[in-house]
């Protein structure tokens, strides 16, 4: 058995990151790219109507003051049109926003700017324009005046935001390469698991693990593959967990603690995966198993074997598998854990003699001060009160935990 902040440091010394991974351009979103996005157009592609009204030549207008312009409308176009048709010296086009400029004209006079009873003409009839503030070029997007093609639009390094997702599209980047999103295998080990669709019979347990391990993955920035139950035969788990290994990470749960039945470890080992720690001095959580898989083709698989209640394998999430994940897709220093902060206990937490606890907690700010309410919890197989926990208390082996206690609180995030 290990101390919690070696078992922690035996992680953050085991992961390394993932190499970069070319992918499609949505399932990168919120990673941070690796490579430069190239334009393959300018932007605009070409000269575009920026309003709704009559596509125009400046020189028309040049000299008139705020005096009345007649025009005779030679075409008509509306967005996805194209025309080789010259406007002609004293001629316009109606023209809708984001339709291309016609040759000849240079700018766009707005629907609004029509004088009364001409606002809806159309080809073949004229329109009156009154423009006191006219600017030559105005209402007329430039062709490459956001970005020129072979431009770089986005550099290394950036998040895949939103904008910056559609900024890739519109420079032609259907696939982008992107920091990795770790491959997490899900695992849930137990003869006695039946899925969550079922009504379990006598003696059965829902496979509840599973979704919520997912959650956890997903949650920080895991591609969560759930591979479902298999039974507590050596047979069935040693083929389950040979599958999983093909992931960047494997977080298998149920059987690694000291029953007759808890054959994890041992098919770990016969599975060639290497152990790091098994064991460590927390509440819950206690049997918990890490490791590493080693494989000709690229980096370590990092193998997880978490206890099989919910609450324990929760608080072994947070603790231990948070920060691989966190650490295979890049990510710096200060984001692989859950934060930790200075609280007081409001009302009295029950700590454990011979290990530091995690607990379900409420945490309020008071000021500067954050109250840390302790959530009532049964045991390690209750999820009821970390269902609705901002975050986790710790406390230390053999504290004391009064109210008034200052405490160390591990906040899940905003909700
Ligand atoms: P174990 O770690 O295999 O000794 O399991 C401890 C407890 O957790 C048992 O009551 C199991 O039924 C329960 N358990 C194990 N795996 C799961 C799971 N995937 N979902 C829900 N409960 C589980
Ligand atoms: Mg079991």
């Amino acid at each position: 058995m290990i101390e919690l902040a070696e078992a922690i440091g035996l992680v953050e010394r085991t992961a390394v990151p993932l190499p970069p991974r070319r992918q499609r351009l949505l399932e990168a979103a919120g990673l941070r790219l690796a490579g430069p996005i190239v334009a393959d157009v300018d932007s605009p592609p070409w000269d575009r109507a920026m309003m709704d009204g009559f596509a125009v030549r400046s020189a028309d207008f040049a000299g008139r003051g705020d005096g009345i312009v007649e025009l005779d409308v030679v075409v008509d176009l509306a967005a996805g049109d194209v025309t080789e048709r010259k406007i002609p010296p004293g001629g316009c086009g109606r023209i809708m926003t984001g339709a291309a400029i016609p040759p000849g004209a240079d700018a766009v006079v707005p629907i609004e700017s029509a004088v009364e009873g001409t606002a809806e003409s159309h080809a073949g009839g004229r329109v009156r324009l009154c423009e006191p503030t006219f600017r030559a070029g105005q209402h007329v997007g430039i062709r490459g005046a956001a970005f020129r093609a072979g431009a770089a639009v986005l550099p290394a390094g950036v998040p895949l935001t939103p904008a910056a997702i559609g900024l890739a599209a519109e420079a032609g980047a259907t696939h982008v390469v992107a920091a990795a999103r770790p491959r997490v295998a899900i695992l849930s080990t137990g003869s006695e698991l039946v899925p969550v669709r079922d009504v379990p019979a006598h003696g059965r347990t829902r496979n509840s693990n599973e979704p919520m391990l997912a959650a956890a993955v997903a949650a920080c920035g895991g591609e969560p593959i759930p591979l479902g139950i298999a039974a507590d035969r050596p047979e069935a788990i040693r083929s389950a967990v040979m599958q999983a290994l093909a992931a960047d990470a494997v977080v298998l749960s149920g059987g690694v603690s000291a029953g007759d039945l808890d054959l994890v470890p041992a098919t770990f080992a016969a599975c060639g995966v290497e152990k790091v720690f098994h064991k460590v001095r927390l509440k819950p959580g206690k049997p918990v198993w890490f490791g590493r898989f080693d494989r000709a083709d690229g980096p370590a698989t990092l193998v997880f074997g978490l206890p099989g209640n919910p609450a324990s394998s929760l608080v072994c999430f947070e603790l231990f598998v948070r920060p691989a994940v966190a650490i295979l897709a890049g990510r710096p220093r200060d984001a692989w854990h859950l934060p930790r902060r200075r609280g007081v206990l409001v009302a009295p937490a029950k700590a454990a003699a011979d290990r530091p606890v995690y607990l379900p907690c409420r945490i309020a700010r008071d000021g500067e001060r954050l109250d840390v309410t302790p959530l009532p919890w049964t045991g390690s197989s209750d999820l009821v009160g970390l269902a609705v926990a901002d975050g986790l208390v710790a406390l230390p082996a053999g504290g004391r935990a009064d109210a008034g206690t200052e405490v160390e609180v591990l906040p899940f995030g905003s909700r």
